[in-house]
């Protein structure tokens, strides 16, 4: 079944919302490293000199800790746009997999999913 075009309003509200938390998260663990919106964990003054030690330690605490958690919004923040650019082809909502219709409850509880029930890999 297609959806309608106020659930299709709907989720792209839910999608643009969490693109903005997304961005927000990423901007305050991360830092943009180009135009095409890659993303990658920092730490806030790694590269400065005459560090304390222990300020170091923290820092690289700090890195460990970002790093894998940059990349998971990256990833989250990757699904969200291409679910936004979906919509704006007409084509969002299929599965990637056998391009079936996703259910509707499927993508209000995920509206950046790519894969109906029966193909989703979690
Ligand atoms: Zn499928």
């Amino acid at each position: 079944m297609k959806l309608q075009q106020h659930e299709m309003e709907e989720l792209r509200e839910q999608l643009e919302a969490q693109k903005g938390d997304l961005e927000e998260e990423l901007a305050s663990h991360g830092r943009i490293l180009n135009d095409a919106g890659d993303w990658e964990g920092s730490s806030e003054g790694f590269e400065g000199e005459e560090s304390d030690p222990n300020d170091v330690a923290d820092q690289i605490e700090e890195l460990v800790t970002n790093v894998p958690l940059v990349e998971e919004l990256e990833e989250r923040h990757t699904d969200v746009t291409e679910a936004l650019e979906k919509m704006d082809e007409g084509v969002y909502g299929l599965c990637e997999v056998c391009n079936e219709q996703i259910s509707l409850d499927r993508l209000k509880a995920n509206p950046a999913a790519r894969t109906c029930i029966e193909h989703a890999e979690e």
